[in-house]
């Protein structure tokens, strides 16, 4: 069996997570780091494109440039890699105070960073259950989380997006990306909550 050789190449697995990250065909050039050799990082593409791990395309459009995207086999090794990582990382618990705190709300984990609502399952105690729905409010450069079960900018809602490792993450990406700063919940309602 010829497995995945390529995995033990050096800057295969930053390859791989750079490409899950960008979730579209990256410029060869944007995958090259300054500090690595050029030659040994072009021969480690060419071993993951062998592997079937990433698909290796020249656009023909305009200048001559080259694309590397994942492969569906790629996509599925990136996401373990990626798993792996934050299990070391310790990204992927709650902390226990909070998860014996929120043990009631479940949000739906998949919140796609272009859509601006994140909907959170509250079990209550009654046995029935209650959908909350926290809109991603962006005003200028500012970003703050808006519930609109509660009518507030900072609520138990919110609290639990913000303590939730993997929406957290989301939202920071997003404030990184587009350049936003976060507007704590205390602060939101100081400026926003009186005028509702
Ligand atoms: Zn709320």
């Amino acid at each position: 069996m010829n497995g995945l050789k390529s995995l033990d190449e050096k800057y295969a697995k930053d390859i791989l997570l750079k490409l899950l990250e960008e979730d579209q065909p990256v410029l060869i050039t944007k995958l090259y780091k300054s500090n690595r050799n050029y030659y040994a990082f072009k021969n480690v593409i060419k071993k993951m494109e062998e592997d079937g791990l990433v698909e290796v395309k020249e656009s023909t459009e305009g200048r001559k440039s080259i694309y590397v995207s994942l492969t569906e086999k790629g996509r599925a090794v990136a996401e373990k890699i990626k798993e792996a990582e934050d299990i070391a990382a310790g990204r992927t618990e709650m902390h226990p105070d909070w998860k014996e705190k929120f043990k009631n709300m479940r949000a739906m984990v998949h919140f796609n960073t272009y859509e601006n609502v994140i909907r959170i399952t509250d079990y209550l105690p009654d046995g029935t259950v209650r959908y909350v729905d926290v809109d991603v409010n962006i005003r200028g450069n500012k970003m703050y989380l808006y519930c609109e079960a509660c009518g507030s900018f900072d609520c138990e809602h919110i609290n639990f997006i913000w303590s939730h490792p993997k929406l957290r993450r989301d939202l920071l990406k997003k404030a990184q990306e587009e350049h936003l700063i976060i507007v704590d919940g205390e602060k939101a309602e100081r400026e926003n909550g009186k005028k509702k």
